[in-house]
C-alpha cells in the first residue's frame, strides 16, 4: 500500500484513505439467512471514529422484527449444520482464518478507525482473533465421547456430545474481532446456529469478518448477524424467543447479570466474560525491570481498555517508588495519537464518557492524596484522548480501586506484608485476573493459588491465548473461552443406557 519513498506524513493520509475507502465498501445491512439487507424499517445508526468524533458510516439498525427473523433463520439451519461432518465445519474456519490472515491489513485498518487502538495493535488482534478459528478447526475434528460400563456390569453407558443448538452471542467493542471469532470458531466447530449482534460502538469489523466467513463457504443461516443500537430490545427479542438455547456473553458484569436473568426464564445455558480489576502484584524480590516491562502490557495494552488491564499496581513498599519511577519514563515516553499514524503508541478511548469517566476517577484518587507522577491530562484534540498517566501513594479508598478504570491510568499502591496485599488483592467481587512478579517459585505458586482468579500471569503482562482457558470467578463470569473446554461451552452431553445382555 504505501510505497518506501512516501514520507510519514504521505503515508499516514494514504492509511486513511486506503481506510475511508475500505469502509466505504463494506456491506452495511443486517445479514439473515445468508442475505444482507436493510432492518425492517429502514433505520440506521451513526459510527464515529474515536481519534477524529467525525462520523465514518451508517449502519443497519436493528429491532425486533429483524431479531425475530434471525432466531427463526437460525433455529430453521440447526437441524441441517448439526449434521454436517466435522471435517466441513474445520474446513470452513481453517479457511476463514486464512483469509483472515491475507486481509490483515485492511481489518486492523478498519478495526482501528472505528475503535481507536493503534495500527500495530489491531494487527496483533487481527492475528490473535484468526488463531481462534484455526485452534477450533482443529477441535471440530476432536470432539470426544465416552464408554464406560455400570458398577454392577449391568449396563453400558455410552456418552456422547451433541451441539447445544442455536446460541445468541453477544460481543463488546474493545477487541472487536477476536471477542466475535472466540465465540463464533467454537459455535462452528460444535454444529451450532447464531445470531450474532457486535456492540454499537464497533459493528464495522464484524460486517467485514461476515464478508469472510460467507466467502469461506459458511452456509446460509448458520450466523446471521444483527447490528443496532438499540441492543436490549434485539437481544431480548432472543432471548424470549423459545428457540435460542445457548447465551455466550462477553461485556461488563451490570449487562451479564441482567442476561442471566433473562436466560433463567427459559432456563438457557450460559457463558459471561464480564468485568474485572486486576491486581498486579510486585514483590520486594521481582526483577523491577520485568515487572516494569509486565505492566507495560497489563496496563497499556488497547489503551487500558481491557478486562485483563492491571486495575491495581500494589508494590512492595520497599520498590514502590523506584517502580512509580521507571513506571513513568516508560509511560510518559509513549506517542498518543491517531492509531492509522506511524509511531502512534496510544491511541483515544473509544468515546467522550470514556474520557469523563478517567478524569473523574483521576480527580478522586488525587483528592485522595495520591501524586500524579506523569499524565493526568486528556488530549485537547477532536477525539477521545487521555496522556498514559501514573499515580503514587493511591489511597486504597479511592474510587479507582472498585471501578474498572477502562483508561491509561496506573495506580500504585504499596503494601508491606504478602498477607495485605492478598487480602487487598481479593478485596473484590470480580475475579478475571492477577498478576504476580517474584523470582521466587514457592512464593509464586503459594500466592497465586491465594488470589482468587480465574487467571494468573505468574512474571508476565499477557494471558489471553486461544490454546488457553480465558475466563473469571466471582462477578467476573461464568465458563471459559477458548483451550480445550472452548468448545465444550457450545456442546451438550447425551447418555445413553445399555442394557449388557
Ligand atoms: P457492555 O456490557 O456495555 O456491552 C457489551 C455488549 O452488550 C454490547 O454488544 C452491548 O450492545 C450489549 N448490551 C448492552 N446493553 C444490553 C442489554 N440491555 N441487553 C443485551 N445486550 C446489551 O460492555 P462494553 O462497554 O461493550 O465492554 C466493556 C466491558 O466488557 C468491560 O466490563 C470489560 O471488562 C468487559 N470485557 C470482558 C471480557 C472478558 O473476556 N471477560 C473481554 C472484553 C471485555
Amino acid at each position: 500500500m504505501t510505497t518506501s519513498t512516501a514520507t510519514p506524513a504521505a503515508q499516514n493520509a494514504e492509511r486513511r484513505t486506503r481506510a475511508a475507502e475500505l469502509i466505504a465498501s463494506l456491506p452495511t445491512g443486517l445479514y439473515i439467512g445468508g442475505e444482507w439487507g436493510p432492518s425492517a424499517d429502514g433505520a440506521t445508526f451513526a459510527v464515529e471514529n474515536p481519534a477524529t468524533g467525525e462520523v465514518i458510516a451508517h449502519v443497519a439498525k436493528g429491532a425486533q422484527a429483524d431479531a425475530a427473523a434471525a432466531i427463526e433463520s437460525a433455529a430453521a439451519t440447526q437441524k441441517s449444520w448439526a449434521a454436517t461432518p466435522p471435517r466441513t465445519r474445520s474446513d470452513i474456519l481453517r479457511r476463514a482464518y486464512e483469509l483472515i490472515l491475507e486481509r490483515q491489513e485492511d481489518l486492523a485498518l478498519i478495526m482501528t478507525t472505528e475503535m481507536g487502538k493503534p495500527l500495530a495493535e489491531a494487527r496483533g488482534e487481527v492475528a490473535y482473533g484468526a488463531e481462534f478459528f484455526r485452534w477450533f478447526s482443529e477441535e471440530a475434528v476432536r470432539i470426544d465421547g465416552g464408554h464406560t460400563t455400570t458398577g454392577d456390569g449391568a449396563n453400558r453407558i455410552l456418552v456422547t456430545k451433541e451441539p447445544v443448538g442455536p446460541c445468541i452471542l453477544i460481543t463488546p467493542w474493545n477487541f472487536p474481532l477476536a471477542m466475535g471469532t472466540r465465540k463464533i470458531g467454537p459455535a462452528i466447530a460444535a454444529g451450532c446456529t447464531m445470531v450474532f449482534k457486535p456492540a454499537e460502538l464497533t459493528p464495522l469489523t464484524t460486517l467485514a469478518l461476515t464478508e469472510i466467513l460467507t466467502l469461506a463457504g459458511l452456509p446460509a443461516g448458520v450466523l446471521n448477524v444483527v447490528t443496532t443500537d438499540d441492543p436490549g430490545s434485539v437481544v431480548e427479542t432472543w432471548m424470549d424467543s423459545g428457540l435460542a438455547r445457548k447465551v455466550s456473553f462477553t461485556g461488563s458484569t451490570q449487562v451479564g447479570k441482567l442476561l442471566l436473568e433473562q436466560a433463567s426464564r427459559t432456563v438457557m445455558r450460559t457463558s459471561m466474560e464480564l468485568g474485572g480489576n486486576a491486581p498486579f502484584i510486585v514483590c520486594p524480590d521481582a526483577d523491577l525491570d520485568k515487572a516494569v516491562g509486565g505492566a507495560m502490557v497489563a496496563k497499556m495494552r488497547n489503551m487500558g481498555e481491557a478486562c485483563t488491564a492491571a486495575n491495581r499496581m500494589f508494590v512492595h513498599r520497599s520498590v514502590a517508588d523506584e517502580f512509580a519511577r521507571k513506571l513513568a519514563e516508560r509511560m510518559g515516553a509513549l506517542n498518543v495519537g491517531n492509531g492509522v499514524d506511524e509511531g502512534t503508541q496510544v491511541g483515544p478511548l473509544v468515546e467522550r464518557k470514556a474520557v469523563d469517566k478517567v478524569r473523574t476517577l483521576v480527580s478522586d484518587a488525587v483528592e485522595r492524596g495520591a501524586t500524579v507522577v506523569v499524565g493526568g491530562e486528556e488530549g485537547a484534540d477532536a477525539g477521545y484522548f487521555y496522556q498514559p498517566t501514573v499515580l503514587s501513594g493511591v489511597d486504597p479508598r479511592s474510587d479507582l480501586m472498585g471501578t474498572e478504570i477502562f483508561g491509561p491510568v496506573a495506580p500504585v499502591i504499596p503494601y508491606d506484608t504478602e498477607e495485605e496485599v492478598i487480602e487487598m488483592a481479593n478485596n473484590t467481587p470480580w475475579g478475571l485476573v492477577g498478576y504476580l512478579f517474584t523470582q521466587d517459585i514457592d512464593r509464586g505458586l503459594q500466592m497465586s493459588s491465594a488470589l482468587e482468579v480465574g487467571m494468573v500471569g505468574l512474571n508476565t503482562g499477557l494471558v489471553s491465548n486461544p490454546a488457553a482457558p480465558f475466563g473469571g470467578v466471582k462477578q467476573s463470569g461464568l465458563g471459559r473461552e477458548g483451550g480445550r473446554v472452548g468448545i465444550e461451552e457450545f456442546l451438550e452431553i447425551k447418555y445413553l443406557a445399555i442394557p449388557r445382555t
